[in-house]
């Protein structure tokens, strides 16, 4: 067989799966996994793809088997896994050859790789992969980072196993170093995010309304029909509808309430303190993870105080879709504000409309209302969304249904952090004169921090005399 255009290392759930979609697209591939018996059982199982397919069983025979100048994915678990691989790999390799790491990183891990790479090193891109496994086989959202000559040599390549939103690849280069992978980040703190929003008001459908998992399901369903119309949305409808293969009921209902995390949306939360950029609904959903988590101290506090009072919320199915729609507006309006900021703050392109539109299929968080946002990214550069005409009006349309949903929860004892912390953030941001005055007065009272004045002023102390 003729040398592979493209090496992957690392056979797991996403790494088969790209690899027979990079195979499928007319693209020769050799393959090395650490354990050989995967390596082979892969082979065997390629069907058609297995042709275009070289099994290697040692890292010498792969970067043999590859055509210079190589490539070659990582598609390993993140961390020091990476710099192992990359450790064994660059001896092996030639000038020009190029390590792609395509697995969860965190960005200041691809940056750091990316800056030894360019001190001579093997060329090295950083690329986020979104979709999970069924994604990686037949089409993700991929967020390229690194030097864009690298990124150009192989984007034939990722554009052509990439979604596709009406024929347009969802596979952009974001910028240098870490840019794809801080990308890939934000995505997933937006995606833990919209599940939660979808959770609390699934919690509001069961606990305020007393409807079934069936009823449930219904709703889900035809909201996956109008303005949510979603991935999430629609595997929510999926998940409410499934039944226990043991006990016969809805398998939602069986399901344990505590919540798994991998760590990429605390990833986001933090480096959003860092860029100072208020994300609060998806810090609001990291926090819920970790709540959820507290499954014994959860117990211990109905026991002692009692489980919510839970009587008839009194709304309607379409008030809990609008609530969720402005939720979600407000939460993808903090996110690409918070990539915004970090394009400014760490000198990258990260283009904002570009980004909306690789989201657009391929990745969890894929949506028909992300086509929306990238027009309006486009026709309002630098703007937050929220203010964007479009998602203004909107927003208009549907914040008193976000009050309405947060109002009736709370008094109802049910929690909704994450859609609660979208309308904190709506009513902060759309009041001109907030009470930071306060937070001034207290700082320049016990620290003489000074202030700035309303009328302009050059004073910028109070009067605090002995007090202070
Ligand atoms: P898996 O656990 O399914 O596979 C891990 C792979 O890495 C296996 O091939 C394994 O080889 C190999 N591996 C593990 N440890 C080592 C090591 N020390 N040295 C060499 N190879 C090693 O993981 P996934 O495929 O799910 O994830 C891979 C990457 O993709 C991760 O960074 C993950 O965060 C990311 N990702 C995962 C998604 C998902 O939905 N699963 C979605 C998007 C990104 P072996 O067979 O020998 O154990």
């Amino acid at each position: 067989m003729s040398q592979a255009e493209i090496g992957l290392i690392g056979l797991g759930t996403m790494g088969a799966m790209l690899a027979l979609n990079i195979a499928e697209k007319g693209f020769p591939i050799a393959v090395w996994n650490r354990t050989t018996a995967t390596t082979r059982a892969f082979h065997a199982g390629a069907g058609d793809q297995a042709p275009r397919i070289t099994p290697t069983e040692t890292l010498e025979a792969l970067v043999a088997a590859i055509r210079p100048p190589r490539a070659i994915i990582l598609m390993v678990p993140a961390g020091p896994v990476v710099d192992e691989e990359i450790a064994r790999l660059t001896p092996l390799l030639a000038p020009g050859d190029m390590i792609i790491d395509a697995g969860n990183a965190n960005f200041h891990d691809t940056d750091r790789r990316a800056a030894e790479a360019a001190k001579g090193g093997p060329r090295f891109l950083g690329i986020g992969v979104s979709g999970g496994e069924e994604g990686a086989r037949h089409g993700p959202s991929i967020m390229g980072g690194g030097e864009r000559a690298d990124w150009d040599r192989v984007a034939h390549i990722l554009e052509a196993i990439s979604a596709k939103h009406e024929g347009t690849p969802c596979a952009t280069w974001m910028g240098p170093g870490g840019a794809g992978h801080f990308v890939k980040a934000v995505h997933n703190g937006i995606e833990y995010a919209d599940m939660q929003m979808i959770a609390e008001v699934y919690g509001v459908m069961r606990d305020g309304l007393g409807m079934d998992a069936a009823a449930i399901s219904a709703v889900f369903e035809r909201w996956n029909t109008g303005a949510l119309q979603s991935y999430l949305i629609e595997i929510s409808a999926a998940v409410t509808a499934a039944r226990d293969p043991i006990g016969g009921g809805p398998i939602i209902d069986m399901i344990l309430d505590k919540a798994g995390q991998k760590g990429t949306g605390r990833w986001t939360a933090i480096e959003a303190q860092h860029l100072a950029a208020p994300i609060t609904v998806i810090e609001a959903a990291v926090a819920a993870r970790n709540v959820s988590a507290r499954l014994d101290e959860r117990r211990a506090g109905q026991a002692l105080f009692g489980a919510a009072p839970v009587a008839g919320a009194a709304l309607g199915v379409e008030v809990l879709e609008q609530a969720l729609i402005a939720g979600k507006i407000l939460c993808y309006a903090q996110g690409f504000a918070m990539i915004g900021a970090a394009a400014g703050a760490f000198g990258w392109p990260l283009p904002l409309p570009d980004i909306a539109r690789v989201w657009r299929e391929g990745c969890i968080i894929r949506s028909a209302m992300l086509n929306d946002m990238a027009t309006a990214l486009t026709d309002s550069p630098g703007r937050n969304l929220m203010l964007a005409p479009a998602f203004a009006d909107k927003l208009k349309a549907t914040h008193g249904a976000l009050r309405q949903v947060v109002a009736a929860a709370a008094l109802n004892g049910l929690a909704t952090p994450a859609l609660s912390a979208g309308l904190a953030y709506f009513d902060m941001m759309r009041t001109a004169r907030g009470t930071a005055n306060m937070i001034q007065g207290q700082r320049d009272f016990f620290g003489a921090h000074g202030f700035d004045r309303l009328d302009g002023a050059d004073s910028h102390h109070g009067p605090w005399g002995s007090h202070a």
